[in-house]
């Protein structure tokens, strides 16, 4: 079959993710057809270097014989079971015994999902049963962040903060509040970045007092931004909001969805900006993407109440713990540690990423903050680099800016004014210059074709 005929179903059947179908049927999607290493192949032979590591999830790169021989092992050993008829299996148990033992800090329970959207769902859940059984009913209400992205369903979307999702289908639902996002650039006005880190940081104080601390279960973040903009927070951010959470006691949830397995060169982006959550939601570079898996990692003062105190907790899902899914995570963290991958991450390939970005933008006109550590950067346009004037159609010039790319056959992905990089974490350092060679292609066209 051809391009055109996939392009064709496409139209036919699919609503894709995040976009206008009827503009996007006009256009005909690429139509993705192979991936090896850090490469993508479409079907009619274009090689592109992703970037993005899909959506900043395979870790190990495509088509790695590993994952592959672990999930066609567990598919003939034991292809499916569950979890709720007092049974478990192996996979499930193996792959506890990994996580727990990357994972810093106390943490001891874990539920596992299908994806980043269920592990906020669940997330929500497990923390109103905590509050309860702490003997503290009234402590319900999530705040989030303006900006933030937990996912797509009815619970992680309101726990995130993107405006237009809210906008369609009544969101957020009832007990989730937010701030703002610690994303100075844009926000910080005429603050140096540490005093509108604290700033941001007092919001969260602020809000909990006009709610009321006996009211607050939760504080929910993404260590960094991701879907958001690829923010990193100010160095004073961090800290301040787990003093406050501390201080009035309202639990402390990370997002580690993207920022989880590597990304930074830490195991876990919390461990980057010096943090100790009490609930850690992960998915993607769990499994690298090659077969859906997240899930609700608990510290043990949660996870210890719920099990030692509170009896049946009424939640359970079809797949939770799938073999097939636990065997090729456990593949895939075997090849994260025996390859040193997030090691090379914060020593080798992460430093040398971050180094050439600086070297390569910081004095182009249209760039004006460049962020990220380990193997996750932005590039900021921006009109005016010493006012921090953003452009008022910046999405529009991101988004060119990420077309031009996979013209040049390189994946970097745009959010409102932002470039973003996460390539895998195999990626080597040719590649890296590979990419960002073409990046540099895309942001000059782009500049050109602006007329700066
Ligand atoms: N949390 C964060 C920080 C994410 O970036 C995403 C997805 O991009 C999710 C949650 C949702 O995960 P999923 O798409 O697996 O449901």
């Amino acid at each position: 079959r051809s391009t055109r005929d996939y392009q064709q179903l496409d139209a036919a059947h699919h609503i894709n993710a995040f976009l206008d179908q009827k503009a996007l049927n006009q256009e005909g999607p690429r139509v993705m057809a192979e991936g090896r290493g850090v490469y993508l192949w479409d079907t009619d032979g274009k090689r592109y270097l992703d970037g993005m590591s899909g959506l900043w999830c395979t870790q190990v790169g495509y088509g790695r014989q590993e994952l592959i021989a672990a999930a066609a092992r567990q598919l003939q050993q034991l292809s499916y079971y569950n979890v709720f008829f007092h049974t478990t299996h192996p996979a499930v148990n193996e792959l506890s015994e990994r996580l727990f033992s990357l994972l810093p800090g106390d943490y001891r329970h874990v539920i596992y999902t299908n994806s980043g959207s269920e592990a906020n769902e669940l997330l929500i859940r497990c923390v109103r049963r905590y509050w309860d059984v702490m003997g503290k009913p009234d402590k319900k209400i999530f705040i989030g962040r303006h900006n933030g992205y937990h996912g797509s369903t009815v619970g992680s979307a309101s726990l995130g903060g993107m405006k237009f999702m809210h906008e369609m289908g009544d969101l957020p639902i009832p007990g989730v509040e937010h701030i703002g996002e610690p994303y100075w650039f844009a926000h910080g006005g005429g603050l140096s970045p540490e005093a509108f880190g604290r700033q941001c940081a007092q919001e969260l104080e602020d809000k909990i007092l006009a709610l009321g601390a006996d009211k607050v279960a939760a504080f929910v973040a993404e260590p960094f931004q991701g879907a958001g903009g690829m923010i990193f927070p100010p160095e004073s951010y961090w800290p301040e909001i787990q003093r406050i959470c501390r201080q009035y006691d309202v639990l402390l949830c990370a997002d580690e969805v993207i920022g989880g397995f590597g990304r930074t060169g830490e195991w876990f982006a919390h461990q980057h900006f010096h943090f100790q959550p009490d609930t850690l939601s992960i998915a993607k570079g769990l499994t690298s993407g090659y077969i859906p898996m997240g899930g609700l990692v608990l510290s043990r003062r949660i996870g210890e109440t719920l099990v030692e105190q509170g009896g049946v907790f009424a939640h359970g899902l079809t797949y939770s713990g799938h073999p097939v899914a636990a065997a090729v995570a456990l593949a895939n963290l075997g090849v994260l540690q025996d390859e040193g991958l997030v090691e090379r991450a914060r020593t080798d390939t992460g430093p040398y990423l971050q180094t050439c970005l600086r070297e390569v933008f910081s004095q182009h006109p249209l760039v004006g903050e460049i962020q990220g550590a380990g193997l996750v950067a932005a590039l900021q346009f921006c009109r005016d680099k010493t006012t921090r004037q953003r452009f008022a159609d910046e999405t529009d010039i991101s988004w060119r800016c990420r077309s031009i790319g996979f013209d040049e056959g390189v994946i970097i992905r745009s959010t409102l004014g932002r470039m973003i990089m996460a390539p895998a974490l195999v990626i080597s350092r040719g590649e890296i210059d590979e990419l960002i060679d073409k990046t540099r292609i895309a942001v000059d066209r782009t500049a050109e074709e602006m007329g700066l």
